[in-house]
């Protein structure tokens, strides 16, 4: 083995009074201020200062105390990197580039895969071939027509030589001892994949800024990715030193190393997902459920340029195209779990998303013999909330306290008895209040209730209740139905111990029902 090599052959004579240099922040001048505002839009983030800041300028070494004495093995694996881009500003595209080549052992670089996704600008043509030429690792694939980033990272795994595959973005700069670390990983086990810590270039001053440590890569319902920092007391306990490898329920997805064999195991990416989003969800639970683990190496650390919007064009609507790829997701890998997607963006159970066919997606889940979503939750992210169910219990009426219940196939209200097996209900993610299959609905005879077949995803048999707080905070006890022509609300009849439908009133407390348990608002 071999400590950690510190590789920066941009630390060779370069001006150290040059903007930007060492990572610190650049100020436009006054007169410059609304050049550099009129091309903002080229990249959403500060264009006019990259092109100031030279291509290979120094970063400050952000690594945690301890990183540079690590040791890693000397036959570690080659890697071809992967960066792919569509309509990439060129200063930045450059500084990639540099900073992959000047950071990273040569030996451990099998190649630089450029993946042009047929870019618009001009200079992304024969200029940027040209400039590659000195750089005989770097390959560039300028693919003919727009394939998004998911079949564009494919195009570029397809062609690839290295042992391990090392994505990346086109606006990052990685720093000295990146590659190593990562490499370790999947050296130690080809089933993990490595991720180093995202640091933060600028957007505004292009200055290379560290992040917190201990940080996970998680998400939260429906399906959308944070980052979140492992709690001070767990730290404590176990003792966890900044330079441990930190286990992450999902990756942010830009950035990491993976062995290509697994990789392609794995069935590389779905690709029927489009363009741009969803896909590290999707690797991520794949990963962990198919006998994999993600892994943040805080070793490992490139700079990303955030910004607020993607500069390019999206073939068809962004917001649907991620929707559509995070419903393809939670179809084949969520299991019972999915309803918590679909309530959580319930717009989308409106919509009647087409996701197109998922046969090949479920049968490699089978073929890979891969875990359930439960064994992932309970496994891998036990902090996540997931509760299969918003309520169950009884169905209290606040006035009558008496309980609804089911009379083979019809309704009444009956002393209230958590024994009763009848008197059992779930109130849905779907919005469904279910007994067994059979769901609460309003019967053929106007204002009366009754019993239906469950039918998961339509509106027709969905029931608000608490979920209108902040649009009608009057009806929050109630059981509303909004589909009727008019909304109507469930109401008990005192006289006969029935339930009915009836115009909703906020005051009216035989409207009003509580179930025995509430997991989620
Ligand atoms: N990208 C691509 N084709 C696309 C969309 C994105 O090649 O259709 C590239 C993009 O240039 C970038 C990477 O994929 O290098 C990730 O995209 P982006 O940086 O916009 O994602 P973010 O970092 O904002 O999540
Ligand atoms: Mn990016």
């Amino acid at each position: 083995m071999h400590r950690v090599l510190s590789v920066d052959a941009t630390l060779a004579p370069r001006d150290p009074g040059a903007p930007g240099q060492f990572g610190h922040p650049v100020a436009v001048p006054d007169d410059k201020q609304e050049e550099a505002k009129s091309r903002w839009k080229e990249g959403n983030f500060n264009v006019y200062l990259s092109d100031l800041i030279p291509v290979d300028r120094a970063i400050v070494d952000t690594r945690p105390a301890g990183c540079s004495e690590q040791r890693v093995h000397n036959d570690l694996p080659t890697t071809s990197i992967i960066m792919c881009f569509v309509d990439e500003v060129w200063s930045t595209l450059l500084r990639s580039v540099h900073s992959v080549l000047g950071r990273s052992p040569p030996r451990l670089i099998e190649e630089l895969i450029l993946v042009d996704d047929c870019s618009t600008k001009e200079y992304l043509k024969e200029k940027l071939d040209e400039y590659m030429l000195r750089f005989p690792k770097v390959k560039i694939l300028h693919l003919k027509e727009r394939h998004g980033l998911i079949r564009a990272r494919l195009a570029g795994a397809e062609v690839a030589a290295g042992a391990v595959l090392t994505f990346l973005d086109s606006h990052v700069e990685c720093n000295v001892g990146w590659l190593e670390p990562l490499l370790e990983r999947v050296r130690l086990r080809r089933t993990k994949v490595a991720c180093p810590v995202i640091e933060v270039i600028s957007d505004k001053d292009m200055s290379y800024m560290t992040v917190d440590n201990f940080q996970r890569g998680i998400f939260t319902w429906p399906m959308n990715f944070g980052w979140r920092q492992i709690p001070q007391e767990v730290i404590k306990k176990n003792k966890i030193k900044e330079t441990d490898i930190i286990r992450c329920p999902v990756m942010a997805g830009g950035l990491f190393a993976i062995d290509k064999t697994y990789f392609f195991e794995l069935g590389t990416y779905d690709p029927g997902l489009d363009v741009w989003g969803g896909e590290n969800m999707e690797i991520s639970f794949k990963v962990w459920m198919c006998g994999g683990e993600i892994e943040i190496v805080p070793c490992s650390r490139v700079g990303h340029i955030f910004r607020n919007d993607n500069p390019y064009s999206f073939p068809k609507d962004r917001v649907r195209t991620v929707e559509r790829n995070l419903a393809r997701v939670a179809e084949v890998w969520l299991d019972e779990y999915k309803d918590l997607f679909y309530g959580h963006a319930y717009h989308l159970v409106l919509k009647n998303l087409d996701v197109g066919n998922l046969t090949q997606q479920i049968q490699l889940r089978k073929k890979l013999q891969c875990k359930s979503f439960r064994w992932y939750l309970e496994n891998v992210y036990p902090e996540l909330e997931a509760p299969l169910v918003k309520a169950s219990g009884l169905l209290v009426n606040v006035a009558l306290a008496r309980c609804v219940t089911v009379e083979n196939t019809t309704l009444a209200l009956e002393a209230c008895d958590s024994a009763n097996e009848h008197q059992k209900f779930n109130y849905t993610w779907l919005r469904l209040i279910q007994h067994r299959e059979l769901c609460l609905a309003p019967a053929s005879t106007a204002g009366a209730l009754g019993l239906h077949r469950c039918q998961g995803r339509t509106r027709s048999l969905a029931w608000l209740h608490r979920a209108l707080a902040a649009s009608q905070p009057g009806l929050t006890d109630h059981i509303v139905r909004e589909q009727l022509p008019q909304p109507a609300c469930l109401e008990a009849d005192p006289s006969d111990k029935a339930l009915r439908l009836n115009t909703c009133d906020s005051a009216n407390p035989y409207q009003k029902w509580q179930f025995g348990n509430y997991y989620a608002d």
